[in-house]
């Protein structure tokens, strides 16, 4: 098995020992982050993306129940496997922790095979379960990240930006005329035009957190983290101007309007009023002209 740095695995034990053997058995093949008590535990969970959790039962004056009703509870971390590592003379445990919404059960003393075997098979259920979210979260016409799946990456990075006080710009573009399009070039050249503007700007993505989604109909939704907006207003002018250059065969160019809001996200700021901001700006778009870039301006 290659290395999976996509992989990210919590362990959680106040046994240096066996977070060590964990740490030797596990760390050729994925991602390690080591706590020694529930509480570091439980900072790890918010500043990292955590795809299992390893959890000593043993951990002292038995707080491991605590922190995986907490872990359960929370929208965040709900869904984290959590593999429970513990004695094996003592089969009670094996049972309650199940009941207690752990994935798995491994014994102590540690076998490299087994534990290798039993991280590997939730790694597996992870993937399939991410592969499957990602089939509900793409757009079909157009290939690209659909409102859901531009839904979940905003979310993560507005909380990363919250914390790391960073600016994120967020764009909504909109094809101009595109009704007229459609009655003069029918349904199916419309469809043509849409998957062809999804390829135009996903390749105008520059860094690895940039993202571009269909928000439906003609609209599509670019987010821009770590961006101040003065910057990404002159780049945004760069993207209409590429897509007004677009050259399909038998079809005349084609514009887009395009509204644009910048934040620095905070615990009190709402993310349906930054939404709102861009979409203000570009109804500005829309009104003095068309084939523009707007931005609001707080
Ligand atoms: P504006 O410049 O003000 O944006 O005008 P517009 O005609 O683009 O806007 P309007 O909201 O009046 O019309 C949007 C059109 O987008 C109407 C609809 O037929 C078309 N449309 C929405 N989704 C699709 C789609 O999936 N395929 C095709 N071919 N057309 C679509
Ligand atoms: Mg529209
Ligand atoms: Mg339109």
């Amino acid at each position: 098995m290659e290395f999976d740095k996509d992989f990210t695995i919590l362990t959680v034990s106040d046994n240096c020992a066996s977070l060590d053997i964990l740490g030797s058995i596990l760390a050729p093949y994925y991602d390690i982050k080591k706590a020694g008590s529930t509480g570091e535990a439980a900072n790890l969970l918010k500043d990292e993306d955590i795809n299992l959790i390893i959890l000593d039962i043993a951990i002292h004056n038995n707080d491991y129940h605590e922190f995986l009703k907490d872990i359960k509870s929370n929208e965040e971390t709900m869904r984290i496997p959590v593999v429970l590592i513990g004695d094996s003379s003592r089969p009670e445990h094996e049972e309650k922790s199940f009941a207690l919404g752990a994935v798995d059960y491994i014994s102590k003393p540690f076998m490299a095979s087994i534990i290798k075997a039993r991280v590997n098979n939730q790694r597996m259920i992870v993937n399939q379960i991410r592969a499957i979210e990602e089939l509900g979260m793409l757009d079909p016409l157009t290939d690209i990240a659909n409102r859901r799946g531009f839904d979940n990456r905003i979310k993560q990075e507005w909380l990363r930006a919250a914390r790391d006080k960073t600016c994120i710009s967020l764009a909504i573009a909109d094809i101009d005329h595109f009704k007229d399009f459609n009655d003069k070039y029918g349904h199916v050249q419309g469809d043509v035009l849409l998957s062809m503007l999804a390829k135009q700007l996903v390749s105008m993505m520059r860094r690895p957190a940039d993202f571009v989604a269909r928000w439906g109909g003609e609209e599509f939704v670019m987010m821009f983290p770590n961006t101040e907006l003065k910057g990404i207003i002159k780049y945004l002018e760069t993207i209409r101007e590429s897509v007004q250059k677009m050259v399909i065969p038998d079809l005349p160019s084609t514009t887009i309007s395009i509204g644009v809001a910048a934040i620095v996200p905070t615990l009190e700021k709402s993310m349906e009023d930054f939404f709102s901001q861009a979409d203000k700006a570009l109804y500005e778009a829309k009104n003095t002209g068309r084939n523009k870039v707007c931005s609001y301006n707080t």
